[in-house]
């Protein structure tokens, strides 16, 4: 059977084309060792089925993501019969440059240039022929989402797979190219295929190509000494870089024509509308201000502020929903479904508590059950809905195109901080999870970049952390009647975003000072979201999350509450007895450490569950809010008069006599201390040797320290806000007078 793979980059309609072409034989796995989707099926409208293979998104054939891997060894060495290069035809010249280095490659290649509908729409032609002509390859207009071109693909792409295909460079102008002559022929005397991609990637002195043919590679680094650019001194991968650029807008743009007369509308309503949303001074108010709608829609007990207007109309009292829609307001869509998910785990809870009951379970095995088990994961299920409506919103801005404008409008702010854009993708990213977001940071060029973004990323406060956020500032409405909870939500949100800059700014001054990689982009044009799309997203995120919670959540629980209801002689603590436990005497140890952060020994009563909750949440986030539930549960049940429809948590905190400052103290040391196992052990793999990980974990704990301290100190006595600005501003003067007045190296390395 014949192998068509389909290549193009992230976004430019392969997995669209695939599914057209495959139907119903498609079937999805994953690349051995990784967690990137593999999509296989089979084509049968020829007598002669072909086997079509989805390949991840790709804008390079560079080694710097897991995805640019996987496409480069795939096409070397699974030999495919062609390579389908898909093209997002309103992205052309971004889009191109994938193309130029297929063409390296000895394999047919079919360009399908898709979303021709749209290109059409907007009133831009494009020559078909003449690019034709100029890349040497066949090129078919296709729109993926319609079907339209399709067929005439594959008949094209199944004539070029009859012929074999010579690579060929776009690199013919480039001073390189003696030096790639050179190599490709070492290459070929060493009986290399594919020798004139490998030879152009060794030039570039790419890590993959260096450790594959070192002979060859002493040839570059002899030509490396004679040789200087005058921009880009001797960085040969920036030079081809360029060519590659300048081959393309010089050559191929020619076949793309903007009518003058039909594609003004379109066009311009999407660069007017960029206009104000990319404004150098609105795009960063009117980036929180949608920040802020989103956080509404998913937090808000006051939804859209209709409080004083309803009064209690929708508070279902003396039913089982009581409370579903709010109390004594509207609430937001994910508050609804956050009440929804309470009162199902809570009865659940309940009919189990009741049912062995009756069946006459022991007083401990109900308690690990019901308290330990059941209540952690509840504890941490009922924040799940407003997860998924966080997300799906986050990826409605993703999909309109919106978070690429984020990219743009913060590498304005972030340059100026020595950092590039690119760095700005990955931060992004944190909001989701760290783990890809840091392993994303590979698209920086320079290590010292790399490593502070790796740094930050995590206060980019992921998934995992928003029950935290959630479950905390819940009881701060709830026990001191202040503030809204999607206010305090967003609140921390922000300061874990100045925090990052103020590291960004702090680290490239000082131990990080390095090139900032150069960042090109193009706007996409605003498109509606996808129903399907969005669908994807938010069902990877909910299956993750599951995952975690049958597993290493569970696990956690219910050792955190055995060692909660045993004391060191293996006896059998009851509720009221919890104090006495090992967990609570281990606890009791660390307490001190927490009193600067208003979370120690200031407590009256079970300040250690604050301290252990951090501790376990240095395994999963998730845990911190599971630990709080399954203590909250005994603690109260055993030493508090527990009180009708006030979740234990908050009774909890009651009794601890935590003040405001205390709690918002906690969020964020929780927000920036080490994050999960997963991260720390993922920044242990991006880093580039044992001292800088070191530092980098000394980084988090020193930062959560300080961070959470102000913010308790600040928070409790206001006028102390002049004390840390005074010292802040003298850190600064003093990293200015260090650095000679020169506080960034802001070198742009091209
Ligand atoms: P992939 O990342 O390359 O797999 O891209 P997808 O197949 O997921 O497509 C990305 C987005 O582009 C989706 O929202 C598709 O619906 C949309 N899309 C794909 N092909 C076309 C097309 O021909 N025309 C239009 N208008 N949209 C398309
Ligand atoms: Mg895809």
């Amino acid at each position: 059977m014949k192998k068509f793979a389909l290549a193009g980059n992230p976004n430019a309609g392969k997995t669209t084309l695939f599914n057209t072409l495959t139907g119903a034989t498609a079937h999805v796995g994953n690349w051995p060792g990784v967690t990137v989707d593999k999509r296989e099926g089979v084509y049968k409208k020829f007598g002669d089925p072909i086997s079509i293979l989805d390949l991840p998104g790709i804008y390079s054939l560079s080694p710097y993501t897991p995805e640019e891997v996987i496409s480069r060894n795939y096409i070397l060495n699974e030999n495919p019969d062609c390579i389908i290069n898909i093209v997002d035809a309103t992205n052309i010249e971004r889009n191109l440059y994938l193309t130029t280095q297929l063409l390296e490659i000895d394999v047919p290649v079919v360009v399908a240039l898709n979303m021709m509908d749209e290109v059409k729409k907007s009133g831009v032609e494009i020559d078909v022929k003449l690019l034709e002509e100029k890349i040497g390859l066949p090129v078919v207009s296709i729109s993926a989402l319609h079907g339209e071109g399709v067929d005439e693909l594959m008949k094209k792409a199944y004539e070029a797979s009859k012929t074999k295909r010579q690579g060929k460079t776009v690199l013919e102008n480039s001073e390189l190219v003696h030096l790639i002559g050179d190599c490709k022929i070492a290459l070929d005397g060493l009986g290399v295929k594919d020798s004139l991609f490998h030879a152009v990637k060794l030039v570039e002195m790419d890590e993959l190509e260096v450790a594959a043919h070192p002979q060859p590679t002493k040839v570059v680094e002899e030509f490396k000494k004679t040789f200087k650019d005058d921009t880009f001194g001797t960085d040969f991968d920036a030079i081809v870089a360029d060519a590659r650029y300048k081959y393309i807008t010089k050559h191929y743009t020619k076949a793309v024509k903007k009518s003058v007369t039909k594609g003004k509308d379109k066009n311009t309503k999407s660069d007017k509308a960029d206009k104000i949303i990319t404004h150098k001074i609105w795009g960063i108010p009117i980036f929180l201000a949608i920040l802020f709608v989103v956080f509404h829609v998913t937090f808000s007990e006051n939804f859209l502020f209709l409080g004083w207007l309803l009064g209690d109309w929708t508070s279902l009292s003396g039913t089982a929903f009581e409370g579903l829609f709010g109390d004594g307001a509207l609430a937001s869509p994910g508050v609804v479904l956050f009440n929804l998910m309470d009162i199902v785990t809570a009865t659940v809870i309940e009919w189990v508590n009741a049912g062995l009951e009756t069946l006459g379970a022991s007083e401990w095995a109900i308690g690990l059950l019901c308290d330990g088990v059941l209540g952690g994961l509840a504890g941490v299920l009922s924040f799940l809905p407003q997860i998924l409506v966080l997300f799906l919103l986050f990826s409605i801005l993703e999909d309109t195109g919106y978070m690429a404008r984020v990219a743009f409008i913060l590498d304005r702010l972030f340059r100026k901080f020595g950092l590039s854009g690119r760095a700005v993708m990955p931060m992004i990213m944190g909001f989701g999870c760290s783990v890809p977001a840091m392993v994303n940071t590979r698209t920086l060029l320079d290590q010292k970049e790399r490593t502070t973004t790796i740094r930050v990323i995590p206060f980019f406060s992921c998934g995992a952390k928003l029950p935290i956020l959630t479950a905390v500032s819940g009881a701060i409405v709830m026990k001191f009647g202040v503030g809204n909870a999607d206010v305090i939500t967003y609140g921390m949100y922000v300061i874990g975003i100045i925090c990052a800059i103020v590291s960004v700014i702090l680290m490239r001054a000082t131990t990080q000072k390095g090139d900032v990689t150069p960042f090109i982009m193009e706007l996409p044009t605003y498109r509606k979201p996808q129903t399907t799309s969005l669908l994807l997203h938010v069902w990877d995120k909910l299956k993750h999350f599951l995952e975690k919670a049958f597993t290493i959540i569970l696990a956690s629980t219910v050792i955190i509450w055995i060692v909660s209801h045993f004391d060191w002689n293996w006896h059998f603590l009851p509720d009221e007895d919890i104090d006495k436990s090992i967990l609570a005497g281990v606890g009791s140890l660390i307490v001190p450490l927490f009193t600067p952060l208003g979370f120690g020994s200031q407590l009256s009563n079970w300040a250690w569950v604050f301290g252990v909750a951090a501790i376990t949440g240095l395994i999963a986030k998730e845990n911190v809010v599971a630990t709080f539930s399954a203590l909250a549960a005994c603690i109260v049940s055993g030493f508090v008069d527990s009180q009708e429809g006030v979740s234990s948590v908050v009774q909890m905190i009651e009794t601890t006599g935590a003040t405001i400052p205390a709690l918002l103290a906690f969020i964020t040391f929780n927000m920036t201390t080490i994050p999960c196992f997963a991260a720390v052990a993922t920044a242990k793999l991006e880093s580039p040797d044992k001292k800088t990980f070191t530092n980098t974990l000394v980084f988090w704990l020193a930062t959560s320290y300080v961070v959470s301290m102000m913010v308790y100190v600040i928070g409790t006595w206001l006028w102390t806000a002049f004390i840390f600005a005074g010292i802040w501003a003298v850190v600064f003067v003093l990293i200015r007078l260090h650095s000679k007045g020169k506080l960034f190296n802001r070198k742009v390395k091209k």
